[in-house]
């Protein structure tokens, strides 16, 4: 995920790993030595890390990393760089210590190949996809199915409905005291497309309220601003 210099020779490097959640190690001589860790301690790239850890110490130490798949694309494509740096960072964000399941790290992982292998440009859509399978795997699922006091469903015609970031919920106007987001048809369309994994369905024209909406969830759910975001919106516009 990221790494930083430590003392005149050595780096301290974070991981997030399938079977201990996120991990910070120490890794000797990574900053002199090129030949032990060749490449290897890069982000984005997948390793197969070694490494010892003692109880009650934070940081381990990083015997080896081998890499299993190396970012081959991203340093010559400013586009891809923004949208790994926007995956690294939001998985950063929202995991805690070792508490990380495996399905965090086979998503992260997935994506982050997507988008350096694809051969045309990375899809919007491919961050859309992974915010909300992040969401579902952090039990932190916006709802957009009904209005959550009257149940009313969001696929009935004739009402308007409204977003809370902070509950994740929707409430239509029958019951809304008109605070929350506005949310279009397509938009609600659009969500329940993406929960139910079938984002290739989505109508094209609601594609910047649904990323402005679950930015917002987003941001609401984080103890601190995310960085990338406007680093996707200088280089991409979006
Ligand atoms: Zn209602």
């Amino acid at each position: 995920m990221r790494t930083r210099a430590f003392g005149e020779s050595d780096k301290i490097v974070t991981f997030l790993t399938r079977e201990f959640g996120k991990l910070s190690g120490i890794a000797k001589g990574a900053r002199k030595s090129r030949r032990r860790f060749v490449a290897s301690l890069e982000p984005f790239t997948h390793v197969q890390l070694g490494f010892r850890s003692r109880p009650q110490a934070d940081l381990c130490f990083i015997e080896s990393a081998d890499i299993v798949r190396s970012a081959r694309k991203l340093a010559f494509d400013l586009d891809r760089y923004a949208y790994s740096t926007y995956v690294v960072e939001l998985i950063d964000s929202m995991v805690e210590g070792r508490e990380a399941e495996p399905a965090v790290f086979d998503l992260a992982e997935a994506t982050l190949a997507r988008i350096d292998g694809s051969a045309d440009s990375p899809s919007p859509l491919w961050l859309r996809q992974f915010e909300v399978e992040l969401l579902a795997l952090a039990g932190l699922e916006p709802r957009f199915d009904l209005c959550s006091r009257c149940r009313r469903p969001s696929a009935e015609p004739g009402k308007g409905f409204r977003f809370n970031p902070r509950t994740g919920c929707l409430c239509c106007d029958g019951c809304g005291d008109g605070s929350g987001i506005a949310v279009s048809e397509a938009a609600i369309v659009s969500m329940l497309l993406l929960q139910r994994g079938r984002p290739t369905e989505l109508p094209a024209s609601a594609g910047g309220e649904v990323r402005a909406l679950l930015q917002t969830f987003i941001a609401h759910h984080l103890r601190r601003p995310l960085r990338s975001p406007a680093l996707l919106r200088e280089i991409l516009g979006m």
